[in-house]
């Protein structure tokens, strides 16, 4: 039986756009970038797909499948078939309108739903968390929505024969955690460079298109995915800073007077 492989990919803001090239747009609560700037692929899912590819390097390509799974308002397809040109087999993109604005808990019932709708799955392979909104939490509410083990920031991800062997990444060091299958693991960039796709992994992506669903298809309404923690306010934090020079006769006493404005302030 071949190992079935789900990663998630979600696309984001490109990291490296300069801030200058960044809009807020406070109403909507999101940021927005000119039209020329184009999404990328999350950088840790790129590192979650490289895991999955390793896996299916290891067994042999005709025992792995590998299924990259995406939710979103609207996708680049250039961008977002970056898994097929990888090396992935499938891409399953849930795109809706109403998929803007979710919190983690409902993009997780999301993917979830969209999981279900695939079928058999072994292993789930996350990114530890998204460039745009850092959150962290999807992957921990889809494993306990799917209730399987869930292993966190992964630097090696393993599969002899039906267990899941994960080293993780330690303040300190790393450490060896064992789970059984189905599993879900979250990897991070310490797993390594991925993949540079190949040219013929272009061109076969380019053949290839992706299975699309609507939240319709999965049975969910956009009613049940209201946020659980609304955003209040989005805005860009100003830093009001004061320069003041301390004058004084000589360096002693430019510190004492240092001093003594320190405990005015409170400071001292
Ligand atoms: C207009 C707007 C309004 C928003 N309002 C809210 C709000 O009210 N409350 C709130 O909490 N958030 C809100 N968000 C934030 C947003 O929806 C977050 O994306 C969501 O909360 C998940 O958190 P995260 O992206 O940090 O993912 P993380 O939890 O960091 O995700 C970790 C991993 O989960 C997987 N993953 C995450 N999202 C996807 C996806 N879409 N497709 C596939 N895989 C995925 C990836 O593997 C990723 O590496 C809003 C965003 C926008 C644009």
């Amino acid at each position: 039986m071949p190992l079935n492989i789900i990663v998630t990919a979600k696309q984001v803001i490109d990291p490296e756009t300069p801030a200058s090239a960044l809009r807020l747009n406070s109403q909507l609560k999101r940021m927005e970038t000119p039209p020329n700037i184009p999404p990328v692929i999350n950088g840790f899912d790129e590192n979650a797909i490289e895991a999955a590819l390793r896996i299916k390097d290891a067994k042999g390509a005709a025992n792995v499948k590998v299924t990259v799974i995406s939710a979103g308002k609207s996708f680049v397809l250039d961008v977002i078939k970056k898994p097929l040109s990888m090396g992935a087999d499938e891409l399953v993109l849930v795109q809706d309108d109403a998929l803007e604005g979710l919190d983690a808990f409902a993009t997780a019932q999301v993917l979830l739903a969209a999981i279900k709708k695939v079928g058999k799955f072994d292993l789930v392979v996350c990114g530890r968390q998204a460039s745009d909104y850092d959150q962290a939490q999807v992957p921990l509410f889809l494993a306990e929505g799917l209730g399987i083990p869930c292993v966190t920031i992964a630097k090696k991800v393993e599969v002899p024969e039906s267990k899941l062997v994960v080293e993780r990444v330690l303040p300190n060091g790393t450490e060896e955690v064992e789970a059984t299958l189905p599993a879900l693991v979250t990897v991070s960039n310490e797993l390594g460079q991925p993949r540079y796709p190949t040219l013929r992994g272009i061109m076969m992506a380019t053949r290839k298109q992706p299975t699309t669903w609507k939240l319709g298809d999965l049975g969910l309404s956009p009613a049940a995915l209201q946020p659980k923690v609304p955003i209040e306010q989005l805005f860009v934090p100003t830093s009001q800073r004061q320069c003041e020079f301390i004058n004084g006769e000589n360096e002693e006493d430019k510190g004492r007077k240092l001093a003594l404005k320190l405990r005015e302030a409170k400071i001292i």
